[in-house]
């Protein structure tokens, strides 16, 4: 097993984001979120850049595109320039898709999706070989793994990591039918817009060493990386928008911020710094405590 050490990049300005999937409105559960990403950000005097990733339209809502930027800003949080959108970005990814084909580091891939589900979805290399002359019929792109762990230190859970031969598998980074694989978008993004501290869901946390990988392909430094516990519902299922979590309440934002801090363990202001959400936030930035954030992997709220 061969461990990869991640460059960390704390000597450059701390640069975070909020990357919010337009599915539907935020739930306290996203509220979670963008809040830890925003106080580590300012406790650290950073920037906090909002990213819509709405790269796959038909699962969208288009009314939570819009809604999402009125639900932060209802709770007065506020993010540094201009909203980005994924949408927008696919010359990016485009480049970075040439980049990996001119280093030969991607294979045309035509299994179909039968094919893979007779291996639980692992890629078996049978068209490691196939060039793009040959792939005659519509295909995929797809970034071979190698048979070996890759890992890192997360601020919250500690080390995690894990063979990707074995559990991920040769990665799309271009789906058959058209779209890039949000994989390549973030990483990409995260690259073009400085990012170096990722804040975001356990949800995620398996996401991770595959990115690394694609990171190192990219030749792009890594950033460093805090995972936050997940909200239950009263079923013991994750609050999300799939299982129909409510969106945020908007006319109770103080309390949204005081239930998102309490499931975060983090120091209460004072009952007399509650009436505004500044007050909270500011408080907030000032306790900030990643020592405090609960290492249990979901609670209720
Ligand atoms: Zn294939």
């Amino acid at each position: 097993m061969r461990l990869r050490a991640v460059n960390l990049l704390t000597e450059k300005p701390y640069t975070g984001r909020f990357a919010p999937t337009p599915t539907g409105p935020l739930h306290q559960g996203s509220l979670v979120a963008a809040l830890a990403s925003y106080l580590d950000a300012h406790h650290h005097h950073g920037k906090w850049l909002l990213r819509m990733e709405d790269l796959d339209p038909p699962r969208e809502d288009k009314a939570a595109r819009e809604l999402i930027p009125q639900q932060l800003l209802a709770h007065d949080l506020k993010w540094h320039g201009d909203m980005e959108y994924q949408s927008h970005n696919g010359q990016r990814y485009g480049d970075a898709l040439a980049q990996l084909k001119h280093s030969q580091l991607l294979f045309p891939c035509t299994c179909s999706r039968k094919m893979l589900a007779q291996h639980s979805g692992l890629h078996q290399g049978n068209c490691h070989s196939l060039t793009a002359q040959q792939a005659d019929t519509p295909h995929a792109w797809r970034l071979p793994v190698n048979d070996e762990t890759w890992s890192f230190q997360d601020q919250v859970y500690g080390d995690y990591g894990h063979n990707l031969l074995t559990t991920v598998g040769d990665q799309v980074l271009k789906r058959k039918d058209g779209p890039y694989a949000y994989q390549l978008a973030v990483v990409v993004d995260d690259e073009h817009a400085g990012i170096n501290h990722v804040v975001r869901g356990l949800d995620l946390l398996d996401n991770t060493p595959r990115q690394l990988y694609l990171m190192a392909c990219l030749n792009y430094d890594a950033p460093r990386y805090l995972h936050l516990p997940l909200i239950l519902n009263p079923q013991g299922q994750k609050l999300s928008k799939q299982n129909q979590a409510r969106a945020l309440d908007l006319t109770t934002t103080q309390q949204n911020l005081l239930d998102a801090l309490r499931f975060l363990n983090q120091p209460l202001p004072p009952t007399e710094l509650t009436r505004h959400n500044q007050q909270i936030l500011n408080w907030a930035i000032t306790h900030w405590s990643v020592p405090s954030i609960p290492t249990s992997q979901a609670g209720l709220i």
